[in-house]
């Protein structure tokens, strides 16, 4: 079991700054009181983004950056979270804060809305009150283009619904969902999971959205299928119809389609291109990476670098300092 051979951050430099509120704080002087925690804990949602060297190693490219930031203030409306930057301010406080804390590598960015103030004792304080913004950045690392999979369960955990907690919110509190999930799956020796929708249709992996190829068609969930409505899940349909000329079909999916694919992955900011290689211990017909997935794995890694000179609107460069 290759439970987290990639970790998300290499142990490594913390970088100087976070923007917390509109100001460049010290990395280790945003804190957050010990007793504010009750009142603030869960009410919280939060993008991940990525920024990918380019092929020359000159610039950084924030990959879907302005997409990312109108989705965090879809999540905050969701949330009766008042809005009180633009999706402009906070793109600029971002590539500011990638300026300032000099980051050249791969890297990972945090945007966060919360409470956390102690004046908000109840949820209902909350109401009609501005949360707190904050944004950080941290290394981080890839796997793209290596050989790579994951042997996944359907978890016996239902995924969240829209009248529960919906999962078109980005919210830190619906990960208790995919946590429990992941765990299960991990202490039963899979790699990770997929979940089901109440009627059981297939809905996601815990933070990555699923793909299947079946008789040369490309299938995924639809975004009423108990899925975030994921950047990378657009940016694969995408370069799957317009590179790679392929048919893709958002409907409703059935566990049993996943047994008989001959490949199937997940996408997302984290996961990137994640091959699955078995479901139930199943295995996809195409036998490790398949054909379609490699060649997905190739074109994003090329687009998120600048290799490829295409959806320049999906880069926003950051130049070193
Ligand atoms: C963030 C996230 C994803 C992936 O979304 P991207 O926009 O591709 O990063 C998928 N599922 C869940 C639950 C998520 O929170």
């Amino acid at each position: 079991m290759a439970a987290s051979a990639f970790p998300l951050f290499p142990a490594g430099a913390i970088p100087a700054h976070l923007w917390l509120d509109g100001a460049f704080v010290p990395w280790h002087d945003a804190t957050v009181h010990v007793t504010a925690m009750g009142a603030g804990a869960g009410v919280a949602v939060f993008e991940g983004i990525r920024a990918y060297g380019s092929g020359d190693g000159e610039a950084l490219n924030v990959f879907r950056l302005h997409e990312h930031l109108e989705r965090l203030l879809d999540s905050m409306t969701m949330m009766r979270m008042p809005l009180h930057h633009s999706a402009d301010d906070l793109a600029a406080a971002t590539i500011e804060l990638l300026r300032r804390n000099e980051a050249r590598g791969d890297t990972y960015i945090r945007p966060v809305a919360y409470y956390s103030g102690l004046e908000h004792n109840s949820f209902g304080d909350t109401l009609g009150a501005p949360p707190s913004l904050l944004i950080w950045n941290r290394p981080t690392g890839t796997q793209l283009l290596t050989e790579r999979g994951k042997h996944v369960s359907i978890s016996s955990w239902t995924r969240i619904a829209d009248n529960q907690m919906p999962p078109r919110i980005k919210a830190m509190s619906n990960y208790q969902n995919n946590r429990l999930a992941q765990l299960d799956a991990r202490v039963s020796g899979y790699d990770d999971t997929i979940m089901l929708t109440a009627t059981g249709k297939v809905a996601e992996a815990p933070g990555a959205c699923v793909f299947l190829v079946r008789r040369g068609e490309v299938i995924t969930p639809s975004v009423t299928s108990g899925i975030l409505e994921s950047i990378t899940r657009d940016a694969i349909i995408r370069l799957c119809r317009e590179r790679l000329g392929l048919t893709v079909i958002e409907r409703e999916v059935d566990r049993t389609e996943l047994y008989v694919a001959d490949e199937i992955f997940c996408c997302g900011t984290a996961a990137e291109v994640t091959p699955v290689l078995s479901v139930d211990r199943i295995a996809a017909r195409a036998g490790g990476m398949g054909p379609v997935t490699r060649q997905l794995d190739r074109l994003y890694h090329d687009v998120v670098r600048r290799i490829d000179e295409g959806y320049a609107e999906w880069r926003t460069e950051v130049e070193r300092a």
